[in-house]
């Protein structure tokens, strides 16, 4: 009889995306790039328990990598951010003919009105304030999500 191969590491490599080994087909997949851990584990945490997938970047540059490599339904991603702001990061999703498309909602602890404006005119699909709210964000995600679902 054969013994089963159960090298973690060889497991790691074939990984698409963080931690998750395999993606659910029923699981919506949030992206959330926060530099802040404290913003980034909480916010995190609480998409999981409703039920998404959730992966998590912790600088811009990472962030667009991982959202090639992850192809998530929305993304979440907070202006101020090392290596690449929120706004050079969304340039690029948007220059990019495979991730254009994914709904991005802008994350900003300042509620300027010249922060908004900017988002919107940047191309930002919605907009929020932190500390997030979870009602209020997650109703701007769902109407994302379900706009995209009807495409
Ligand atoms: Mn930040």
């Amino acid at each position: 009889m054969r013994q089963q191969e159960r090298d973690p590491q060889a497991a790691s490599v074939s990984r698409p995306c963080g931690e998750n080994i395999s993606r659910r087909k029923d699981m919506t997949r949030i992206l959330l790039v926060e530099d802040n851990e404290l913003n980034r584990d909480m916010l995190s945490r609480r998409l999981t328990r409703r039920g998404y997938e959730v992966e998590v970047a912790r600088d811009g540059r990472e962030g667009l990598s991982m959202a090639d490599m992850c192809s998530p339904d929305l993304i979440l991603l907070d202006l101020s951010l090392p290596e690449m702001d929120g706004f050079e990061v969304l340039r690029h999703l948007k220059q990019d003919f495979r991730m254009k498309y994914i709904p991005v909602i802008a994350l900003t602890a300042h509620a300027l009105v010249t922060d908004r404006s900017r988002a919107v005119a940047a191309g930002f699909d919605d907009y929020d304030i932190k500390p997030i709210e979870m009602p209020r964000l997650l109703q701007k995600m769902n109407t994302l999500l379900n706009s995209k679902a009807m495409l």
